[in-house]
């Protein structure tokens, strides 16, 4: 997983991106040279057997950097502003 305090999350174990380099999931940026790793590690999240959890943990935490349950941070600020209640 791609850092050490979300080991006490229990699905943190089974992520397939713990076979990788986790500089690969923090590419410096999800576009020009960055991203062809941001796709990468997009496509790795795309069979991982815990990626619903990733997300949802991502989103709720409010992560900023990386790709986390197949999103890049442009993607979950997206769909956090689709998610948001109406006001
Ligand atoms: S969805 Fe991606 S970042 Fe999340 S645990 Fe799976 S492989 Fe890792």
């Amino acid at each position: 997983m791609n850092r050490l305090y979300h080991e006490s999350e229990d699905w943190v174990r089974h992520g397939a991106c713990r076979r990788y380099d986790p500089e690969l999931f923090f590419p410096v940026s999800s576009v020009g040279p960055g991203g062809s790793d941001a796709e990468l590690a997009k496509a790795i999240c795309r069979s991982c057997p815990v990626r619903q959890e990733c997300l949802t943990w991502a989103l709720r935490a409010g992560e900023a950097d990386g790709v986390w349950g197949g999103t890049t941070p442009e993607e979950r600020r997206y769909l956090r502003r689709e998610l948001a209640p109406a006001v």
